[in-house]
């Protein structure tokens, strides 16, 4: 049979809220098919539900006898199921209140209830069906902001994060393996804990993947959150039209953030597969008040935790006090230089900018006429990665929970190395050992306390 290691039945909408083409209802444990068959009342059936087989009909309301929607119903059965368990989806019309009143009917039945964020999902890494990472996966899948990001958190779910983790778990078990040996056996064989094969298998089979792996964490990162620029510059050198400008080139608008005060506008763009949150200190004041006004210190705010800095100048009119002023401020930031306007400078040397601003990207753009925007992208692309190969296709990358524990790992087994070359007992290297497995345990899930499960299947949504 599979694990069943919850009694409760779990119930959810796993469509949005609000209207849809279709709304379905999962549910998830011992009792889903006996509330299928109660509720359900399929046209064309006259023996038993077949597993993973659709079924049209209509739910009926038990008492009242009246059709409540027309729907698809599905019964599957565990363990070949979402979360291994016994499960039945209701595909209805997508009317949210209709929806609402088949789960309020399903959630009267006996150990039933409703299901909470992400607990399916947490279902079917309770009963084995996934591993943490893929779990984190699943909820990083959904709320992707790229392309790039989707496949990131894909190859994640197919368990390339945990292929990797585990292989590295499995050198360091048979290495505790040999150590074991020693520590039963302290005198039967002195060439049992020969250092330097031990330390070269740990070099090889642990160090070395574990480095690679967080050689990766960084444009895992950049890939999953982006990167946040702030568009700075005097009153009418054409930050809002630069805003508009790359948001028409862009292939896709992510989303758009409503400003956190009432003079800033936020736009998410996707850069060649990096989220880049755009934030324009633009606003109807900004325009009428002169930066002296404005302040150094406003300005300064509205840097904030900005990664980068997209300092705009007006090309047409050249190089201003206010210019350098507002530099000052974004100095220890990521800079890079947006010469606007060259539509109205046709002769132009952009190469002067470069050595006012050395060692800085200057680009030459016009808002107006989008010349130079995708030089500006690039620009832009290369400042938020700094130089980081972002991913290969279909290799998964750590998350930062994931980075920390390898971290650790990767710690503990230079431990082992440095104990080894000391010729320390096997029984105190294998406490560092261990240490190392239970930190990749946390990461697959292994040995993940009960507070760190609950955060992470926290950030689901509902039905999910
Ligand atoms: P902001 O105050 O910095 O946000 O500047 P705006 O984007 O509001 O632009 C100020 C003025 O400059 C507007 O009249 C724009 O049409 C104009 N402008 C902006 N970019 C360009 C450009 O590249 N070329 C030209 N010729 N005019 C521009
Ligand atoms: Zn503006």
């Amino acid at each position: 049979d599979f694990p069943d290691f919850n009694e409760a039945t779990i119930a959810g909408i796993a469509t949005p809220p609000g209207a849809g083409g279709i709304g379905i209802i999962r549910v998830s444990g011992p009792q889903s098919y006996a509330i299928l068959q109660h509720l359900f009342h399929p046209k064309n059936l006259q023996h038993n539900f077949i597993s993973h087989r659709l079924y049209f009909g209509a739910i009926v309301h038990p008492e009242t006898g009246l059709a409540i929607d027309e729907v698809l119903a599905v019964y599957m059965r565990g363990p070949l199921t979402y979360t291994r368990e016994e499960v039945v989806e209701i595909h209805g019309h997508g009317s949210h209140l209709l929806l609402q009143e088949i789960l309020a009917l399903i959630v009267t039945f006996p150990a039933t209830r409703l299901a909470e964020p992400g607990e399916f999902t947490k279902r079917a890494f309770l009963n084995g069906r996934i591993d943490l990472t893929q779990a984190e996966a699943v909820a990083e899948l959904l709320g992707a902001k790229t392309r790039e990001g989707a496949t990131l958190a894909m190859s994640q779910l197919r368990g390339g994060l945990h292929e990797e983790i585990w292989k590295i778990r499995d050198a360091l078990v048979a290495v505790r393996a040999i150590m074991e040996v020693a520590i039963d056996f302290p005198d039967e064989d002195v060439e049992i804990l020969d250092p330097q094969p031990l330390m070269a298998r740990l070099d090889r089979e642990v160090q070395e993947p574990l480095t690679q792996l967080l050689a990766r964490a960084e444009g895992g990162k950049i890939i999953r959150e982006g990167v946040s620029a702030v568009i700075l510059g005097r009153p009418n050198v054409g930050k809002s039209s630069l805003l508009n400008c790359l948001l028409r080139e862009e292939r896709a608008i992510v989303t758009a953030i409503p400003g956190t005060t009432r003079d800033t506008i936020e736009e998410c763009l996707d850069i060649q597969g990096v989220p880049v949150r755009i934030i324009d200190t633009a606003g109807i004041r900004e325009t009428v008040e002169a930066v002296e006004e404005m302040g150094i210190r406003r300005a300064r705010q509205k840097l904030g935790e900005a990664d980068l800095v997209l300092l705009v100048l007006d090309g047409a009119e050249g190089l201003q006090a206010e210019d350098r002023a507002l530099f000052a401020v974004a100095a220890d930031k990521k800079v890079v230089v947006v010469v606007n306007k060259i539509d109205r400078a046709p002769d132009l040397d952009i190469g002067l900018y470069g050595e006012v601003f050395p060692g800085l990207p200057v680009v030459g753009i016009s808002a107006t006429t989008g010349q130079g925007i995708h030089a500006l992208e690039e620009a832009l692309y290369e400042a938020a990665t700094g130089g980081h190969v972002l991913q290969e296709p279909g290799v998964a990358a750590p998350n930062v929970r994931h980075t920390a524990a390898l971290q650790r790992a990767l710690g503990a087994v230079q431990q082992v190395g440095v104990g080894l070359a000391a010729g320390l007992p096997p029984d105190l290297l294998a406490i560092d050992l261990q240490g190392a497995l239970s930190f990749l345990g946390d990461i697959i899930g292994e040995t993940t306390t009960d507070d760190v499960l609950d955060m992470i299947f926290a950030e689901f949504c509902l039905g999910k």
